[in-house]
């Protein structure tokens, strides 16, 4: 029963259409929008469709270099399978084992470490930094990424393919699952507190990512998982911050002119670095 039912997923995802992806996708936005109308968690005084705006922008740029450049992860998923290379194939594990290590795997690698990366390396934080200035975190945040930090996610997406042996299946599935996930912690929402607090043991919950988007240090740099949240438990990078106190955005740039506008937020990573005003 198991086994049939990981084999149907498998089958599904070696041929995902491109318009499936997009449904997800898009289907994700239309869809936290309506549960962000009906159980806000701040009542934001922004003009919605104006702050999307920009965020689809980025997540347009997003999707596009993910596109030109998908036929390098293609290669490099087909060789590691071709030739059974990487860490899932060092033990003969049952295909659930396979499922899970392959995502968690994917997670930590393509995800979680690029992600503390970014914080910790100036230039790439710099690009980063595009999707912390959002003043107004919702479900559009969660693919506002700067062109070139989709370029070097991209990178460590095909490294952890390459380091775990991923095929091409288990990448459109933790793909398709980050999309929505993510969507879903960036999204302004409340749930009630002790689901949020009993979903954070296994995956990034909207509150626990939020902390992620306090404007000032220590907090920007904590909670750096993608889907699962046992990574920060693990490596010591969690942190707790009660929502009604949390504001977003970044310290250095507060002014909606950096911040809100698409020409200037390319422009930052080529302007000078700006320490954080708040020292962690
Ligand atoms: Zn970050
Ligand atoms: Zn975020």
């Amino acid at each position: 029963m198991a086994l049939q039912f990981i084999t149907e997923i498998q089958t599904y995802f070696e041929t995902i259409p491109d318009l499936h992806r997009t449904l997800i996708l898009w289907g994700g936005l239309v869809f936290f929008y309506l549960v962000e109308y009906a159980i806000p968690l701040i009542r934001f005084e922004y003009k919605k469709l104006n702050h999307a705006g920009v965020n689809v922008f980025f997540t347009a740029t997003t999707i596009l270099v993910n596109v030109l450049l998908a036929f390098i992860l293609l290669e490099a998923s087909e060789y590691v399978s071709a030739h059974h290379f990487g860490l899932l194939y060092l033990v003969q594990s049952p295909p659930w084992v396979f499922l899970i290590s392959g995502l968690l795997l994917l997670d930590l690698i393509g995800a979680y470490t690029v992600h503390l990366v970014e914080h910790k390396v100036r230039w790439m934080w710099k690009f980063h930094l595009i999707h912390h200035a959002d003043t107004y975190v919702d479900a559009t945040t969660a693919n506002r990424h700067h062109p070139g930090e989709s370029v070097f996610r991209f990178v460590f997406t095909t490294l952890a393919v390459l380091i775990i042996g991923a095929p091409m299946w288990l990448v459109m599935l933790y793909q398709s699952m980050s999309v929505v996930l993510s969507q879903f912690n960036h999204a302004n929402i409340e749930l009630p507190a002790f689901v949020d607090r009993g979903l954070s043991f296994i995956i990034v919950s909207p509150n626990m990512h939020k902390v992620h988007h306090h404007y000032e240090q220590p907090y920007t740099d904590s909670n750096y998982g993608n889907i699962f949240s046992i990574w920060d438990r693990l490596f010591g990078t969690y942190k707790y911050l009660p929502a009604d106190e949390i504001v977003y955005g970044i310290d250095t740039h507060m002014e909606p002119h950096e911040n809100a506008a698409i020409g200037n937020l390319l422009q930052i990573p080529f302007q000078p670095y700006r320490a954080p005003k708040k020292k962690a």
